[in-house]
C-alpha cells in the first residue's frame, strides 16, 4: 500500500510501524530498506512504535498489578510476574505490543491533525475494515488482494528477504498460535531463533509449570516439538 501511495503521489505525513520486538531479522531489514525508500522519495522516516520493555519482559517479568491476579497466582504457587505464554483467548501481546500503541498514536493524530488513517487491509480481507470516516482502505478500494500486494512488492524489489517463500505468515517468530508446520520450518531455516524459543519455553515452564502460562502450546512444549522434529528428521519424513 505504501509503495503504491508513493507512486500515485498521494500525500503521506507519517508512516507508523508497531515493532513487537520479536520480528524476524529479515523483516527488520525489510523495514530499514522501506524506510530508506520512503526517505528518498518523501523525505520522512518510518515512525516505530514499540513497548519500552518488549515481549519477553511482558511474558516473564512484568509485575502483576491487579489484586485478583495476584491472589490467583499466590493460590497456585506461581510467581507474581509475567503474563506467561499468550494463547488464543489471552492474546496480551497483540494488545500491548501492537493495537494499544497504534490506536493511541492514530487517535492523537486524528484528533490533533484531523489526519486520515490509511490501512493496508487487502481486498480479500475487507471484512476487517472498520466504519470510521477518518479511515481509508486503499487496497480494498483498488481491488488488490493479499497475493497481488505481495507480487507488487516483489516487482519493486522488496522481497522481505525471502520470508514469504518459506512461511505463510511472517509475524512474531515466537508466536504459539502458529501452525506446527511453521515451527518445523523455523527450526530448519532459523536455528538461532529456534534455540531462543527453546530457552524461553524452558524458562516459562520453570516459572509457571506445565499449565497454559508455562507451556508454549496446549499440547506441546518446545522441547517435545524439538524431539518430534529431530525424530522426523532421523526417519527422513520431515
Ligand atoms: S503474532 Fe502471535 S505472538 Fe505476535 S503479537 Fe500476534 S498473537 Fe502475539
Amino acid at each position: 500500500m505504501l509503495l503504491l501511495m508513493i507512486e500515485k503521489e498521494m500525500p503521506i505525513d507519517c508512516v507508523l510501524y508497531a515493532d513487537t520486538t520479536m520480528e524476524f531479522p529479515e523483516m527488520e531489514a525489510h523495514i530499514a530498506k522501506l524506510d530508506e525508500h520512503l526517505y528518498r522519495e518523501r523525505g520522512i522516516h518510518i515512525t516505530t512504535l514499540s513497548h519500552p520493555h518488549g515481549f519477553e519482559w511482558l511474558m516473564l517479568d512484568v509485575p502483576m498489578q491487579q489484586e485478583r491476579a495476584i491472589a490467583r497466582r499466590i493460590a497456585k504457587g506461581q510467581p507474581l510476574t509475567g503474563y506467561g505464554w499468550p494463547a488464543m483467548r489471552i492474546r496480551w501481546c497483540t494488545g500491548q505490543l501492537k493495537t494499544h500503541l497504534m490506536t493511541k498514536e492514530v487517535n492523537r493524530l486524528k484528533k490533533e491533525k484531523n489526519a486520515l488513517h490509511h490501512i493496508g487491509i487487502a481486498a480479500d480481507e475487507a471484512h476487517r475494515c472498520k466504519d470510521d470516516p477518518q479511515n481509508r482502505y486503499p487496497l480494498v478500494e483498488w481491488g488488490i488482494t493479499e497475493a497481488q500486494a505481495l507480487q507488487i512488492c516483489y516487482n519493486r524489489g522488496f522481497d522481505f528477504g525471502g520470508l514469504y517463500k518459506i512461511y505463510r505468515r511472517a509475524s512474531c517468530w515466537c508466536c504459539p498460535l502458529q501452525r506446527i508446520d511453521e515451527l518445523r520450518k523455523l527450526r530448519t531455516h532459523h536455528p538461532e531463533l529456534w534455540a531462543r524459543l527453546r530457552e524461553m519455553d524452558n524458562r516459562a515452564r520453570a516459572m509457571y509449570g506445565p499449565g497454559p502460562l508455562g507451556q508454549f502450546k496446549k499440547d506441546w512444549s518446545v522441547e517435545r516439538l524439538e524431539e518430534r522434529f529431530a525424530r522426523e528428521e532421523k526417519e527422513g519424513c520431515a
